[in-house]
């Protein structure tokens, strides 16, 4: 089993050298804190846009976390589903959001092969499998889709998702193939090295303690050194900076669960015979894959709790085995949680004072692609003074209202949770 706090990810991390902690006062261009996907596309966004100067401060080290211990999904769409983006944009504008995290998951291909980074990629698609009897879940998602935002989603019959997954759990299930899987830790940590290849200055262990103006500038403190820049970005996510007020109520942390099997060599073939990553048509959904070394990941469940991984353990032992029960016995050898950033409406949050204090954050559980976009647009807007970036500004910082959020959050779960649970009994 692993030692305390390590994940699967970190056990089988590429090596490479750590970024060193900023010791003394330098001067930037862009001062980023937070080493996720947000910051880390960010700098190497700017770094690709030619944009000198540029420094990313993160308080532990690359990927430590949301980034570096999720599902490795990567696909299209926001943790707002689509209907709802159309109802609050209409057509012309929930289209334009929506294409922009098609095109970044064609982007996190291409900087893959790019940069070669060595991240376990799986271009094999994504599985929604259907955990309800009622095929109209898929068909009216699949119309949707293809309708308003001009993706087509393939569906697969009983049969075809049986032979794909060895499991009585689904019915139907729809296939999106532009859509991947990886090694989340090792591809961060690539696309820092980067952007580091690219002159972009990036220091681990370096916790911004404070944020001050000074003049013209902003100016960040570590325990060990200082950044003045023009321009500052905030990219926490849910790891919440304590920096400005503002941007951290904005957000709810909100927890969800990992873990991963003993290595299972041909027993994989008794739970998948598919390449693809699988999750499922229930709002607390299930989602796994499997891995290189023949391990099956499996996530779930998300809750306002931070859990033991001996408690996550037990948690998914039970949804796993709700699945896969030829799996009785198997292995744990790792189990984690991460913290994923929400806003109250479920949309990043991409946004500036105009004073040169930037912020980006609230990618919820679908963070990989829309990170990778939100990336693309403020380098365009920090490089290029580009307003693309006001796409996102119908989602602001709104208040999350904190400790009373939580409450809300959970009885929100709990309730969308028993609402599946019914329809499950009624309906099968
Ligand atoms: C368990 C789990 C499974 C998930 N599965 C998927 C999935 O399969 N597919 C998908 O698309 N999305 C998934 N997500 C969501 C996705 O991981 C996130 O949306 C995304 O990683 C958010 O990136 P981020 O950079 O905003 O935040 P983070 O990755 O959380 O990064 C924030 C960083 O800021 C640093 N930081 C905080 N304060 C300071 C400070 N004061 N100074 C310096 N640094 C600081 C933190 O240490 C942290 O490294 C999952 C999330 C979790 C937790």
């Amino acid at each position: 089993m692993q030692t305390a706090g390590e994940t699967y990810y970190r056990a089988t991390a590429n090596p490479g050298e750590a970024f060193p902690p900023l010791s003394g006062t330098h001067e930037a261009r862009v001062a980023i804190v937070g080493g996720g996907y947000a910051g880390v596309n960010l700098a190497l966004g700017l770094a690709e846009r030619g944009v000198r100067d540029v420094v990313l401060l993160e308080s532990e080290s690359m990927g430590h976390g949301a980034s570096g211990r999720n599902g490795g999904f990567v696909f299209a769409g926001y943790s707002l589903g689509e209907q709802s983006l159309l109802d609050r944009l209409g057509e012309q504008g929930a289209r334009d959001l929506y294409a922009r995290t098609v095109a970044a998951v064609n982007l996190i291909r291409g900087r893959i092969a790019r940069y070669a980074i060595q991240c376990d990629v799986t271009d094999a698609g994504v599985i929604w499998a259907n955990w309800f009897r009622d095929p109209d879940i898929l068909r009216e998602r699949q119309r949707l889709l293809a309708e308003h935002y001009g993706v087509n989603w393939e569906w697969w019959p009983r049969e075809r998702v049986r032979e794909a997954i060895q499991s009585e759990r689904y019915s139907d299930a729809l296939f999106e193939r532009n859509a991947l899987h990886l090694h989340p830790l090792n591809y961060v940590n690539g696309l820092a090295r980067a952007a580091a290849g690219q002159g972009v200055s990036l220091h681990e262990h370096s916790r911004a303690l404070r944020v001050r103006r000074e003049g013209a500038d902003w100016c960040i403190h570590t325990d060990a050194g200082a950044v003045r820049a023009p321009v500052i970005v905030l990219a926490c996510g849910g790891y919440l900076a304590n920096l400005k007020r503002e941007v951290d109520r904005a957000v709810l942390p909100i927890a969800t669960y990992v873990m991963t099997t003993e290595p299972l060599g041909e027993r994989m073939r008794e739970c998948l015979r598919t390449q693809a990553a699988i999750y499922d048509t229930r709002f607390a959904f299930d989602y796994y894959r499997a891995l290189n070394d023949t391990r099956l990941l499996w996530g779930g469940r998300i809750s306002v709790r931070d859990r033991s991984p001996r408690a996550v353990q037990k948690l998914l032992m039970r949804d796993l085995l709700r699945v896969f029960p030829q799996l009785n016995g198997v292995r744990i050898e790792y189990a984690w949680s991460g913290l994923m950033s929400y806003a109250r409406h479920q949309m990043p949050q991409l946004g500036t004072c105009g004073d040169g204090m930037w912020w980006m954050q609230a990618f919820g559980g679908h963070g990989a692609a829309p990170t990778a976009a939100a990336g693309e647009l403020l380098a365009d807007a920090i490089a290029h003074h580009d307003e693309s970036w006001r796409a996102f500004s119908g989602f602001g910082l709104s208040r999350s209202h904190k400790p009373f959020g939580y409450l809300a959050a959970q009885a929100n779960y709990w309730w969308l949770q028993s609402r599946d649970w019914l329809k499950e009994s009624l309906r099968g």
